[in-house]
């Protein structure tokens, strides 16, 4: 709008001058362009849409593929287990709740032979990585909650082994040995085997730390351990290596610090590549040779989902390569907008600004978010509020106000963004068996499907009114909160992807980076508000590395919300914002900016790809299955190579030794310099 405005009135200025006329006459040419643009503004002039760069696969076809990618990945890999410690036979509630494998059930003698015939089966099928995991113990639980689905998501080749079923004969079949367990003493017999395999070229990982103990120590020698203490206090990473991607752009501090390392001494010839940033540091991350072999230690024991990237950067560093599929895309949401005028406690507006709620949004905060968006190229997905009511039956009133959807809506969408629903109202869409604990006094549970129905149809008609040639394909549940019945109901609307949240918090509908079996495609927020804390950093920098992902939730009401920084003021708030989107760009300048939609689409290829692999002759074959046009991987090297040429595709170099890979058909051969 400024622009436009100003583009405007400068020519007519110039105009003005040369025919010499008065400043009043200025004034009222300047009064006429006013009315003009509103004009043109109110009767909804045609904004342009700027095409898609990636379009969705129909609906349909995608839950088929989905669908049949499932049943082919349920027999994949399974948990290699001898029942010894589980008398009962049913998995941790852990296991039930991340894997989708055939389990093979201890204590009967078909499960035996079973297990026989797939050990026997694997000796046959050399793999890539087994997982070694303690069943019972809090530690390895955590591990494989955090690993398992990293492995998956990263699609590689993988088993899963419990210590007591681990044996030395296992150890050829793999490349990679991941040992997440707290109790070494449970490997007492396959620990020599292990060292052997490792001097012989094997690659092993300690995935977190364990409990010392004297079989722990008895890998030292191939760790490069010297001394170990108690646990330790790690307040802050700092990366002695730009080894991944943003890492050394900073240290990055942890919130709620605890005693989650070994505080050890290691031998010169490990490689660190992450420390702790305290004054005595403790090496968090190390690759060490040992023989033929490589050793890789995670000594960082937080294992949740915003730390996720660090632990697979670890796993990168195993053996020689390691190579996995990523979304390469950056995502702008736009809570409530456009929506009517947010109520709240303006005060700091009036402090800051000395202006209506309404008058800040249209001359002063949208035209700083719009500025940011130029800079960096950002296509921003809007979400529209039709009415902030409390009516959740009977029927759902149009809106007739629509000068501020209107004006908002339009610029959104010239300026290449998207619009999509967050719903009639801000009432999340869940029915009366949804408890709100207490938390959320305000809203009202909605008495059937189908009054949620009605209402979700009356924003979709209300907004295809406004926005004709939008399609309303991207959908943000209000509070994040959604239940089963509210998400069954989108599908039957032109929603097809749900941008709920990637990190829980208590109630919030929480999601992973992937296509739902009904073809919905999932596209977590990572990030959001105007205050980005140590803990919204790591989560980035972690999301940058595992996924190649950014999504950032713009709220509008910051400045109305002290719990979100209204104190602060605009123009800090706004200062912290400049300085996360500085910081995306700065340290992956490479990232697709995309609207919600095209994001839907890059995760819509970056899961339905399988991905496999072949080494020979300092080349590296990749063939993909489900290969839809375009793929995006992240390739490092351990051995400082070089990446010489990509046949079918193209690449970038992100940090040293990582590469970022687009794949455009579906053999790719990387050619590497040694
Ligand atoms: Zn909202």
């Amino acid at each position: 709008m400024k622009k436009l405005f100003g583009r405007e009135k400068k020519e007519k200025l110039k105009n003005a001058t040369h025919i010499n006329m008065g400043g009043v006459y200025v004034l009222g040419v300047m009064y006429v362009i006013f009315m003009v643009v509103l004009i043109a503004v109110q009767a909804n002039v045609r904004y342009t849409i700027r095409a898609d760069r990636l379009t969705l696969l129909p609906r349909e076809e995608l839950a088929k593929l989905k669908t049949e990618q499932l049943e082919r990945m349920g027999s994949s890999f399974q948990i290699i287990q001898n029942g010894q410690s589980e008398a009962d036979g049913t998995a941790s509630q852990t296991e039930q709740d991340t894997l989708q494998e055939q389990e093979i059930q201890p204590g009967t003698d078909e499960a035996a032979t079973q297990t026989e015939q797939d050990i026997q089966q694997k000796q046959d099928v050399h793999k890539d990585t087994l997982l070694v995991i303690e069943e019972g113990d809090a530690g390895s639980e955590k591990a494989q909650k955090l690993y398992i689905p990293v492995f998956s998501q990263m699609k590689i080749d993988f088993d899963v082994c419990t210590a007591e079923a681990f044996e030395p004969e296992m150890i050829p079949e793999y490349d990679k040995i991941v040992l997440a367990i707290t109790h070494y003493p449970l490997l007492a017999d396959t620990i020599a085997a292990l060292k052997v395999w490792v001097k012989q070229g094997g690659s092993l990982m300690i995935a977190y730390p364990p409990e010392v103990s004297g079989s722990y120590q008895t890998l030292y020698e191939i760790l490069g351990i010297k001394d170990s203490g108690d646990t330790t206090l790690v307040e802050g990473l700092h990366f002695d290596k730009n080894f991944m991607i943003g890492g050394t752009a900073k240290d990055y501090y942890i919130i709620d610090a605890y005693d989650c390392s070994l505080g050890l001494s290691i031998t010169d010839d490990c490689e660190v590549y992450i420390r702790s940033t305290d004054e005595y540091s403790v090496p968090l991350v190390w690759r060490r040779k040992a023989g033929e072999g490589t050793i890789v230690v995670d000594n960082f024991g937080i294992l949740e989902k915003a730390y996720r990237g660090i632990h697979c950067a670890a796993y990168s560093l195993m053996g020689d390569y390691c190579i996995y599929p990523v979304i390469n895309g950056a995502a702008f949401y736009i809570d409530d907008f456009p929506s009517p005028v947010p109520g709240g406690d303006g005060q700091y507006i009036t402090r800051d600004y000395n202006m209506s709620i309404s008058d800040f949004y249209s001359q002063v905060w949208w035209n700083d978010i719009y500025e940011l968006a130029k800079k960096h190229n950002i296509y921003y997905t809007g979400l529209v509020i039709e009415d902030y009511s409390n009516q959740v039956s009977g029927e759902f009133v149009r809106n007739r106000e629509v000068r501020r959807f209107q004006y908002f809506g339009n610029m959104l969408l010239r300026s290449g963004g998207e619009i999509g629903i967050h719903g009639y109202n801000h009432m999340p869409l869940v029915l009366e068996n949804f408890d709100y604990k207490d938390q959320y006094d305000a809203y009202i549970q909605w008495p059937s499907v189908e009054d949620m129905r009605n209402a979700l149809d009356e924003v979709l008609d209300f907004t295809h009114d406004l926005f004709k040639d939008e399609e309303l394909l991207v959908y943000v549940p209000p509070s994040n909160v959604l239940s089963k019945e509210g998400r069954e109901l989108l599908n039957e609307t032109s929603i097809r992807s749900v941008a709920a949240v990637y990190l829980s918090t208590d109630m919030a509908f929480e999601q992973e980076f992937e296509v739902s079996e009904d073809g919905m495609i999932n596209c977590p927020r990572i990030t959001s508000g105007c205050v980005i804390d140590e803990y919204m950093e790591l989560a980035a920098l972690s999301e940058l590395n595992l996924h190649f992902v950014n999504t950032h939730f713009v709220h509008p009401d910051d400045v109305l919300d002290e719990d979100r920084g209204a104190r602060l003021g605009w123009a800090k708030l706004y200062k912290n914002l400049c300085s996360y989107y500085d910081w995306l760009y700065k340290v992956s300048p490479k990232i697709r900016n995309m609207t919600g939609t095209e994001l839907a689409a890059a995760v819509e290829h970056y899961d339905l790809v399988e991905v496999n692999r072949s080494f020979a002759d300092d080349k590296l074959t990749l063939k993909l299955d489900n290969f839809n046009g375009e793929n995006w991987m992240l390739f490092r090297m351990n051995n400082g190579e070089k990446l010489l040429r990509v046949r079918g595709g193209g690449f970038d170099e992100v940090a040293d030794g990582l590469y970022l890979i687009r794949c455009l058909k579906d053999e790719v051969e990387l050619e590497i310099y040694k």
